[in-house]
C-alpha cells in the first residue's frame, strides 16, 4: 500500500556567526557563517492529492504561489517529472522575518516530505540543489545539525555538534526584511566581524566558551532591529555566555551552559517580550518522523 500521508519536523536555525567576506560575482553578498539547527521545529503534513493546496493554520504569511512551500512543491515535482499533487499542513511555531530561516525550514520539510511520500529516492545532494533554487538557507534546513556554510548559504561544511548548551530566543515585536538588511549594510559596513576559523576550531575541539568567544553577527549593527541592544543587555544581565542576532534579525540570542540559568534567563525576558523561546541545538535536519497512531499505548516509562 503506497503511503498516504507523512509529518516532518523542520529546524529553525541560529546563526552563532555571520560575517560578509565579500561580493560575488553575481552582485550577491559572500558570506561566511557558522551555523546551528535548534530543536524549535516546524511540523508539516503532507498528504497525496490529486491537487496542490497549503494550509497554515493560525498563520499570517500569505499562502501563494510565493511561499516557499509552494516553490518547494512545485521544483519537486518538475525535477522529478511526477504527476502528482499534495495537500500541504503547516503548524508554523518559528517567528517570521526573524532570521531563523522559518520560511527555508517549510521549503526543507516540503521537499524532504514528498521524497518520503512518493518513494522518489532523491539523494540529499540533489534535494540540496533544487533547495537552492527555492533560497539561500534551504540547502542548510536540509542539512542541519550544525555546518559552516559559505557563498549565499549553499556551500556547506558539517562539523561535529556544537558543544551541550541552551539557547534563549527572543523576537521582538517588529520584523526585518533581508533583502534591506543587506541594502543597509552596503551603506554603513559594519565593525564587527566574527572569527568564523576561531569558531570552527572549538566547535570541532567542544569548547563552548571558545564558541562564545567568537561569535557575532556583521549584519547586526546595520540590521535596523532598534530593540536589539536592549534585548542583548538583558541577555547578558541574566547570564548569558554571549549574545547576538540570528542571520538578518530580528531575533537575538543568549547561550547558557546549563538549562536552569537558561530558564531562569527566559522568565526574566518574559517580563518584557512576548516571543521567548528555550531550544536547544538539534542534531539534524527536516526529516520525516513517524507519528503514534490514534490510540496506540504509549510506551511504559523507562525506570
Ligand atoms: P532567513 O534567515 O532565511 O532570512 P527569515 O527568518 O528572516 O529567514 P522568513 O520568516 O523565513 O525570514 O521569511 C520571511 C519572508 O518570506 C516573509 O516576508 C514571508 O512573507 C515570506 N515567506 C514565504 N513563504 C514563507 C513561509 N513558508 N514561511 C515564512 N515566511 C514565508
Amino acid at each position: 500500500m503506497p503511503k498516504q500521508a507523512v509529518t516532518v519536523l523542520a529546524p529553525a536555525k541560529l546563526n552563532l556567526a555571520l560575517d560578509v567576506v565579500g561580493t560575488l560575482p553575481n552582485g550577491y553578498h559572500d558570506l561566511d557563517m557558522v551555523m546551528q539547527a535548534i530543536d524549535l521545529h516546524e511540523t508539516l503534513v503532507l498528504r497525496r492529492s490529486r491537487y496542490l493546496d497549503l494550509h497554515m493554520p493560525g498563520s499570517f504569511v500569505p499562502v501563494n504561489n510565493k511561499n516557499t512551500a509552494i516553490k518547494a512543491a512545485l521544483a519537486f515535482f518538475d525535477y522529478t517529472g511526477l504527476l502528482a499533487g499534495v495537500d500541504i499542513t503547516i503548524h508554523k511555531r518559528v517567528p517570521v522575518r526573524a532570521g531563523m530561516a522559518g520560511g527555508s525550514a517549510d521549503a526543507a520539510g516540503v521537499l524532504v516530505g514528498l521524497n518520503d511520500l512518493y518513494d522518489a529516492r532523491l539523494s540529499m545532494s540533489e534535494l540540496c540543489a533544487i533547495g537552492a533554487g527555492i533560497g539561500a538557507d534551504v540547502p542548510f534546513a536540509l542539512m542541519g545539525g550544525t555546518c559552516r556554510v559559505r557563498g549565499v548559504g549553499d556551500l556547506l561544511k558539517p562539523l561535529p555538534s556544537c558543544p551541550a548548551c541552551w539557547f534563549v530566543v527572543v523576537m521582538p515585536s517588529v520584523g526585518i526584511s533581508t533583502p534591506e538588511a543587506f541594502q543597509r549594510y552596503d551603506r554603513m559596513g559594519s565593525p564587527v566581524h566574527p572569527d568564523c576559523n576561531a569558531q570552527e576550531a572549538a566547535v570541532r575541539a567542544g569548547d563552548l566558551a571558545g564558541v562564545c568567544a567568537a561569535a557575532g553577527n556583521a549584519l547586526e549593527h546595520c540590521s535596523g532591529a532598534t530593540e536589539t541592544p536592549a534585548i542583548r543587555a538583558l541577555l547578558d544581565q541574566n547570564g548569558a555566555l554571549t549574545s547576538l542576532m540570528t542571520g538578518s534579525g530580528a531575533a537575538v540570542f543568549g547561550v547558557f551552559a546549563d538549562k536552569a540559568a537558561a530558564e531562569t534567563a527566559a522568565a526574566a525576558l518574559r517580563r518584557s517580550y512576548e516571543q521567548v523561546y528555550l531550544a536547544r541545538p538539534d542534531h539534524g535536519g527536516a526529516r520525516v518522523v513517524r507519528m503514534p497512531r490514534r490510540g496506540a499505548k504509549s510506551p511504559a516509562p523507562q525506570t
